[in-house]
Order: structure tokens, then sequence, then C-alpha cells
């Protein structure tokens, strides 16, 4: 096999000697007319002043760095060549005035095997307009009621405030996924507790299995029909969210025992009185519990002796002596105080209190 000369090759265009020829063309020829990126010299952008979402293919798009706004909008108007391969994009912007800036756009690129630049400036004027998520919040719209009770008791302000933390830090995370109706409206404040105001059916019962998962307790629905619209019944949702009805320091009796109630979730957990132990009992219709006393109430006596599994401590109010089964919590001794409850099943100690803030 004989190997071809190289042959010298002329650029049909300006005539010059080249080794290569691209698209017909010598490489100087072939870079002077090649558009590697088309763009427009004015983008025109939507921004809420509210949240700072902004308008793009379509719908309203909140975003977590304001700056990544001007460089999507950029890349989403950019037309590359089609053969350009190995892109690079380089976007730096000035700001011109309060709505306007200027970006640079640098692009490096192949194309046909060959490495070519382009550098383009790009004008961007934004526009301030509420978006629908906004627009909708600042007219009150809703679409369900989230009510935030207790069962069998008023919902405490702490309870209340760290609900309204977790309905906060959930719709934050659908917000940010997209969800334009994961917000809350209206906050109205009743004797009996607390409703929330929210936008869509789904984020109101999303928003009590997240307050369940942390706080336990647990919720129905009711819908309401509101109206028609376009041919359509109109639905609002109403949740009615019971917080469990023992919180932690509660003091109550089931049909076995007495328990201080350390929390409440599908069970009640805590310590048995009587015997001292960690116990979780059902907190279901078949084992009523009532509430006879609470942590608050506790006073301080002394234990008078320990003999065996028994042990002796005086009356809080009447100062006579009782004996009680000695609880596999104490290590006081003989002649130390201790707490106790007075309660109409009884006096009990109550184990060492750890963590205090939970009784405020
Ligand atoms: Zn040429
Ligand atoms: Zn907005």
């Amino acid at each position: 096999m004989t190997s071809r000369p190289v042959r010298t090759l002329f650029c049909p265009e300006c005539g010059k000697e080249t080794s290569e020829l691209h698209d017909n063309r010598c490489k100087e020829c072939f870079l002077s007319t090649l558009t590697l990126i088309t763009c427009p010299s004015v983008l025109k952008i939507r921004v809420c002043p509210v949240c700072g979402a902004h308008f793009t293919a379509g719908k309203w798009v909140r975003e977590t760095n304001p700056r990544d706004v001007l460089s999507q909008e950029i890349t989403g108007s950019i037309l590359l060549h089609p053969n350009a391969n190995h892109e690079e994009l380089n976007i730096s912007e000035e700001e011109l005035d309060q709505s306007r800036f200027l970006v640079h756009v640098t692009v490096n690129a192949v194309v046909s095997g060959i490495n070519a630049t382009a550098t383009v400036d790009v004008e961007i004027r934004v526009k301030k307009e509420t978006c629908d998520t906004c627009s909708r919040i600042a007219g009150g719209y809703y679409a369900g009621i989230v009510q935030l009770r207790a069962k069998n008791r008023i919902i405490r302000e702490k309870e209340v405030d760290r609900c309204i933390e977790i309905a906060d830090h959930l719709f934050n995370k659908l917000t940010e996924k997209g969800d334009h109706f994961a917000f809350v409206s209206k906050v109205e404040e009743l004797k009996e507790g607390v409703d929330l105001y929210i936008g869509s059916a789904t984020s109101c019962k999303q928003v009590c299995r997240a307050i369940i998962r942390e706080l336990g307790g647990s919720y129905t629905t009711s819908p309401s029909l509101v109206g028609r619209k376009d041919g359509e019944d109109l639905y609002r949702i109403t949740c009615a969210m019971r917080l469990p009805e023992f919180i932690r320091g509660d003091i109550i009796a089931t049909q076995d025992t007495v328990i201080e109630v350390a929390h409440q979730d599908k069970q009640i957990h805590g310590t048995d009185l009587i015997d001292g132990h960690k116990v979780s009992v059902g907190a279901g219709t078949n084992t009523p519990a009532v509430k006879i006393g609470s942590r608050n109430d506790a006073t301080i006596t002394v234990l008078v002796s320990i003999e065996g599994d028994t042990v002796q401590i005086l009356d809080p109010e009447t100062y006579k002596t009782i004996l009680l089964k000695k609880p596999v919590f104490l290590s006081e001794e003989a002649g130390n105080e201790v707490d106790v409850v007075k309660t109409n099943k009884g006096v009990f100690l109550l184990p060492k209190m750890l963590n205090s803030r939970y009784y405020e």
C-alpha cells in the first residue's frame, strides 16, 4: 500500500493555502462567519417584590439564591450553534440601576473541531410584579382550615407556637418544590385554640401529619361546600387537629396504675409511680386514663426510712407517716427530702426532675 501525498488545499473564499477545510473554508474564514451564540439584546424578567420569585417558562419559581435568577434567565434564552460541543459559559453582571442589569456572557466551545469564543452583552430589565402565591396570601385566599386544639384541655401557647413553626418549616420546603398553595394566609386566635387558614386541602393534611409526627395527637377532616365554579362544586376542608390529652408532667391514673407522663403519641409513655418502672400504655378508649395531678403540684417531704421494699414518708399535709412500696427510681436515703405528689389515689414519690424546662 502506498500512502497518498498530502494535497495542498486552497480556501475558495480567500484563496489562502490551507491544510484543512472547515465547511469548505479555511479556519479564519470559518470563524469569521461563525455565529456561536444568539441571544436577545434585552431580556425582561418579572420578579415578585414580596418573596423574590421570578416568572419563567410559564410559572413563578422561587430561587434560594437570587443571583441564580439572572444566570438561569440567560442560559434559558441563549441559542448555541447546533454543532457546538464542550461549551463553557461565563456570566458576570453589572448593576445599571435598581431595575436594570448588564450581563456579560462569554462562551467557549468547540465547533467542527475548532475552538471558538464569543462574547455578548444582554441587558436584563426587572419588572416588579406580585406573584400568584403572594397575591393569594394578600387577598386572604384559603382552601382549608387547620384548627389547632388539644384533647380535653386548652392548648398551650407554647404548643401553638411550635405547631406554627412546624407549618412554616413544611411550607418553605413545599414552596421550594414548586407548591404554590402551601401557605398560611391568616392566623385566627380563638378562646379554645388557633385556626390556621391554609392555601390547599393537601397542605392542611400535610401540616396535621407533620404536627402529629412531632407532638402526637390525631386529626379528623370534614369538607364543606362553599359554592360552584366552572360547573364544579367548590369545597373547603376543615382539619380538626387535636394534640394529645396528656402532657409531660401530668399525673394520670389508668385502670391498673398511676403514671407520671413523659409524652403521649399513640401511647402514653412515662414512669409508673407505684413500682418506678418506665411504662407505655395504650391511649385508646379501652384503657381510659384520667388526670389526677401534675408535677407542678409536687411538694417536698421527708423520707423517714427505707426497709427492704418499703419506704416510710411523711404526708406533706398531715405529717402522719405513710408506707409506700419502694419505687426503683428512688436514690435518696433516709432523712433526705423527696418530691411527692398527693392525689385522690394517694401520695406518690416522684423521680428526680432531670429537666425543668418542660414544666414552665
Ligand atoms: Zn479563507
Ligand atoms: Zn411572591
